[in-house]
């Protein structure tokens, strides 16, 4: 059995949903459980839905839902069959109904609770699955739908739910997997619901990670994430257009840096169900199914280069924060840290000295009262406009100079932070965002300017 997973872009119309269904056929003797993503930017504009209710624009909140329930009918209906045409409606209508519903709700509350949010932003993937379901059947694959609130359990942390594996698991061993021994069984990812039964979600990008926990459930012999790009690639593709190559194979430790630093083609908790399990997950492009994609294994991957990828997260804040008071006192890193987690604020990246310290946050909201409370004992400094850029790869703990290429690469680049070790296969640097490209592009020639034919495209 495998697990199928096929992302927004790769169900973004009626057109896009019959290319998966000719890549779903041709892999029916692997008894494929598919999850699929909302179609296009379907969870966007639920989202945006939410915000107009709140603010009470309702008649706006109301049109938008209407577009969305347009485009639904419009693609849905172009690929089931005669006889199962009603029953689609029926269901499309009662589930913009309750849509609507929730919107009346939400202009009257004027106010967005994360259980709210859920709740809204579940339809995206609630309508794709059910219209998946009926366009495989329609193209003549036997085909069944499972909600996955009824599978995923999760806790009740709205918006970033996580699953509670034991429960999960024993649902998708028990009630998953029989059926997808008859028929593909198709799920929508990212919802899940808590065990009181209220509907939740994974985060943001979350269809990846329900495609590894049902891989995990059921004992896939393979997890495939389908997208709309050629698989991992050594450089961002947003930062250096046309310019990386593939990476045909890439460890679970890798991949797990790789989605951590921004790399956005996986949700970072996608690898931590597969690796468990030791599943083999394999990147693929729905719009080019010919090409070999990237594959992520257990095992280290024997590379001739000393760095697989390079990634980077732009407009970050640097916090530089100084006290000669703690020289030579206990307590300093736990004082400071205490206050970024009582404003609920992550800590990407950390360097210190005796007296000082830099860290580096992506989300700066509270950045104003964590500064307050900082500067009770310590003379802060706030740099926003930074970026990290880095450099992964199972070799760079073996292989000499590697620091050494990275500053020479990075030549009259201004360097404000670097971090090497703590995972042992991650090389990070700070620069100033207007030098991101910049460094990018260095480093990309420094580090790939000969291939591993086994590794690289
Ligand atoms: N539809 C959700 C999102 O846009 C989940 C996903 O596509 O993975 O975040
Ligand atoms: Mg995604």
């Amino acid at each position: 059995m495998i697990v199928m997973k096929f992302g927004g872009t790769s169900v973004e119309s009626a057109t896009a949903i019959e290319r998966v269904a000719g890549i779903v056929r041709d892999r029916l003797p692997e008894k494929p459980i598919v999850v699929v993503s909302a179609m296009g930017k379907t969870t966007n504009k639920l989202l945006a839905i939410a915000s107009a209710a709140i603010n009470g624009e309702r008649q706006r909140a109301i049109d938008l839902a209407i577009d969305l329930q347009d485009f639904h009918f419009r693609e849905s209906l172009r690929i089931t069959c005669e006889q199962e045409r009603q029953e689609l409606e029926r269901f499309l209508n009662v589930t913009f109904q309750e849509l609507k519903e929730l919107i009346r709700g939400l202009v009257v509350l004027g106010e967005l609770t994360p259980r709210s949010i859920d709740a809204i932003s579940s339809y995206g993937e609630r309508l794709s699955s059910v219209i998946v379901a009926h366009a495989f059947r329609y193209f003549g694959i036997p085909t069944e739908h499972i909600d996955s609130r009824k599978v995923i359990v999760t806790d009740s942390r709205h918006t970033q739910a996580a699953p509670i594996l034991e429960e999960t698991y024993s649902r998708l061993a028990g009630q998953v997997r029989p059926v997808a021994e008859q028929n593909v069984v198709v799920m929508g990812g990212f919802i899940g619901a808590t065990e009181a039964g209220a509907t939740s979600t994974l985060g943001r990008g979350g269809s990846d990670f329900t495609a590894s926990i049902v891989g995990a459930g059921i004992g896939a012999s393979e997890i495939q994430i389908w997208t709309d790009v050629d698989g991992m690639l050594t450089g961002d593709p947003r930062i250096l257009p046309g310019a990386g190559h593939r990476v045909r194979l890439i460890s679970f430790a890798e991949a797990a840096e790789l989605a951590y630093f921004g790399a956005k083609i996986l949700h970072p908790a996608t690898v931590v169900p597969a690796m468990e399990r030791n599943i083999p997950v394999h990147i693929l492009n729905s719009r080019r199914p010919q090409v070999e994609g990237t594959r992520v294994v257990a095992e280290a991957v024997h590379c001739a280069n000393a760095v697989k990828s390079i990634a980077c997260k732009g407009n970050i804040t640097v916090v530089n924060i100084h006290s000669t008071r703690m020289l030579m006192a206990h307590g300093f890193l736990h004082r400071i840290f205490e206050v970024f987690d009582r404003f609920e604020t992550p800590v990407d990246m950390v360097t210190t000295s005796e007296v000082s310290v830099s860290l580096t946050v992506d989300q700066p909201g509270r950045l104003e009262d964590i500064v307050e409370e900082l500067s009770a004992f310590a003379e802060v400094e706030v740099d926003p406009n930074q970026a990290i850029v880095c450099l992964v790869g199972d070799n760079i703990r073996y292989t000499p100079h590697v620091a050494g290429r990275v500053f020479n690469a990075l030549g009259g680049i201004n360097v404000r932070m670097i971090s090497q070790g703590a995972s042992l296969l991650n090389l990070s640097v700070v620069v100033s965002q207007d030098d991101l490209v910049k460094s990018v592009e260095a480093l990309h020639a420094e580090f790939f300017r000969e291939l591993d034919p086994a590794v690289f495209d």
